[in-house]
């Protein structure tokens, strides 16, 4: 994709700073109107908070409990338009609310009819009253002991890296030019206008200037790295949050049911939701007070919450898991939007989107189920600050990237939509691609030959996280499997022992923020 890049030397209309949800989607956008897009990523796509949420397309329970009604009705109709396009990747989940005491039925269900409501025709399935003896065959080992009954609802569910891989690739299908591993140093200022961007490409150790009508922050995170950019005396406008997952073997919640715990002593939600054969329990909300960039990237979950985590959904298991159990535990950091709150669990899930007076558009907040209203709502902006043409949005309608539908989400390589395909013509012509990676993970040779081959697959941590979620399922059999991939990458892209020896070091450098401690 550099090599595009090198070879146009005009004016972009649009270039978006960040590979997340909201950038990715706002390529797809962008391009799909017909603009000429670029979009940079100073690491891997969804190397952010994209990879690491609880994987839930969904209006949000808890927002409804907040008394959210718009974001609740947006985020439920971007479920359905998502569930639409990428059917191969947004999955129909049932959930249980389980009830212990005599009042918490008659709640949630009625806060469940509402919400069954709000999604109307987009709705994935009505909610439902179970007896004791219907929520214990859903859910077995779920704790017994004065269970009274439970309410079951529908959400969707879906692989949050390979989302984001899938819209690189429609919005490169589209004709965007993506490019990972290509940092934005700098904005490039003409009387005081944003004009275009400094970039560095960390792979071939080279600077670039970028030319562009509109430049579109889309930063998560390091949204206020950006800004002051642009403005250093800018005060921050992120307050990021830390939300941890850990993830246990299926045997602690067989069958397909979710687990929705619907008050935590922290007053939240928790969720326990079947994932690629494991089990994923989460998630935290802790203030982080910093903002510099090393701490940003690669958040590590404190003792405290896989302590919180354990505690609170051991309350409703037969068997209470502990540190030993845990397969894999990750750490991601909500872009929440400051408010006059100092509680971050109440803070705005809501977008914000701003224009300084350098034409810099930025973009914010936000949840992954709504990343296409963003992208629209952030297209708009700069089709009227910047007299771009005004083109319609076709983004509610357009598939994304190896859209099938009719998927079994139980088959092999499903996740590649029609994709898989070519996955395994590889192995048809070459059958040793077809071997898994390590006994304890799921993932053949042939998916890291693709991902490198059609998927801008760079490092050995790209390949065991994001192209696949190795790194997810089990963090020590992905450390194990780490040689393996970095001698498949090697021959595929013509590199020594000590290119496979230094990315197997820093796999394992990174992976131990996956591994409990104690
Ligand atoms: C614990 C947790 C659970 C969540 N669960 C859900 C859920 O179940 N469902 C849901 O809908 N939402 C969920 N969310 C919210 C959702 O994940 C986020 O809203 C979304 O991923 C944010 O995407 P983003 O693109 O804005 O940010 P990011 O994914 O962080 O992307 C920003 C990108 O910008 C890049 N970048 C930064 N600076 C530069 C630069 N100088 N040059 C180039 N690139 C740069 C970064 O490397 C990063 O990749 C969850 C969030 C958390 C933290």
């Amino acid at each position: 994709m550099i090599e595009q890049l090198e070879a146009y030397a005009g004016e972009w209309d649009i270039c978006i700073i960040g590979g997340g949800a909201t950038g990715l989607g706002t390529a797809v956008d962008a391009a799909s109107r017909g603009f000429k897009t670029i979009l940079l990523e100073q690491y891997d796509f969804a190397k952010g908070t994209s990879s690491r949420s609880t994987k839930l397309v969904h209006g949000g329970v808890r927002y409804l409990q907040q008394g959210n009604i718009k974001l609740v009705m947006e985020a439920l109709h971007e479920r359905g338009t998502l569930k639409k396009n990428a059917p191969h990747l947004v999955k129909n989940q049932k959930f249980i609310v389980p009830n212990y005491k005599w009042w918490e039925g008659p709640f949630y269900g009625i806060g469940l009819k509402v919400y069954d409501w709000m999604a109307g025709r987009l709705g994935l399935g009505s909610s439902q009253f179970l007896s004791k003896e219907e929520t214990l065959q859903l859910a077995p080992t779920l704790d017994a002991d004065g269970l009274r009954g439970s309410v079951v609802y529908h959400d969707g569910q879906f692989d949050d890296a390979r989302l984001a891989m899938h819209l690189a690739m429609t919005a490169a299908d589209k004709g965007a030019v993506i490019i990972n591993y290509c940092k934005v140093k700098g904005l490039i200022k003409e009387e005081g206008a944003v004009t275009g961007v400094y970039i560095r490409d960390s792979l071939n150790e080279k600077d670039y200037e970028i030319k562009a009508k509109a430049v579109i922050n889309a930063t998560g995170v390091f949204t206020d790295l950006i800004l002051k950019m642009d403005d250093p005396l800018q005060e921050n406008i992120i307050a990021p949050s830390q939300g941890v997952h850990i993830v246990l073997d299926k045997a602690f919640l067989p069958g397909d049911t979710a687990i929705m715990v619907p008050h935590t002593d922290d007053g939240r939600v928790l969720f326990a939701v079947p994932w690629h054969h494991k089990i994923i329990i989460g998630t935290t909300d802790t203030p982080i007070e910093s903002h510099d960039d090393a701490s940003l990237r690669e958040p590590v979950a404190l003792d405290e919450e896989i302590d919180f985590i354990l505690e609170q959904i051991g309350r409703y298991l037969t068997k209470d898991p502990t540190r030993k159990d845990i397969r894999s535990v990750f750490a991601g950091l909500r872009p929440l939007v400051k408010g006059d709150s100092k509680k971050t669990a109440e803070l705005s899930r809501d977008h914000l989107i701003t224009v300084s007076d350098s034409g810099l558009i930025t973009i914010t907040g936000g949840k992954w189920t709504t990343y296409r209203r963003m992208a629209e709502d952030v297209i708009n902006t700069a089709i009227r600050k910047k007299e771009l043409e005004n083109k319609p949005c076709i983004t509610a309608n357009l598939k994304i990237h190896a859209a099938k539908e009719d998927t079994g989400f139980n088959e092999p390589l499903y996740y590649y939509g029609t994709d898989a395909e070519h996955i395994q013509s590889l192995v048809q012509n070459n059958k040793t691609l077809g071997e898994l990676l390590h006994a304890n993970l799921p993932y053949i040779k042939a998916e890291i030959i693709w991902a490198v081959q059609c998927e801008m697959c760079m490092t050995v941590e790209d390949a065991l996280t994001r192209r696949t979620r190795a790194i997810l399922l089990d963090a020590n059999a992905a450390i194990e499997a780490s040689p393996l991939v970095a001698q498949l990458m090697a021959k595929e892209m013509n590199k020594d022992i000590h290119w496979q020896e230094d990315q197997v070091r820093q796999f394992r450098n990174i992976a131990q923020n996956y591994l409990p401690s104690g």
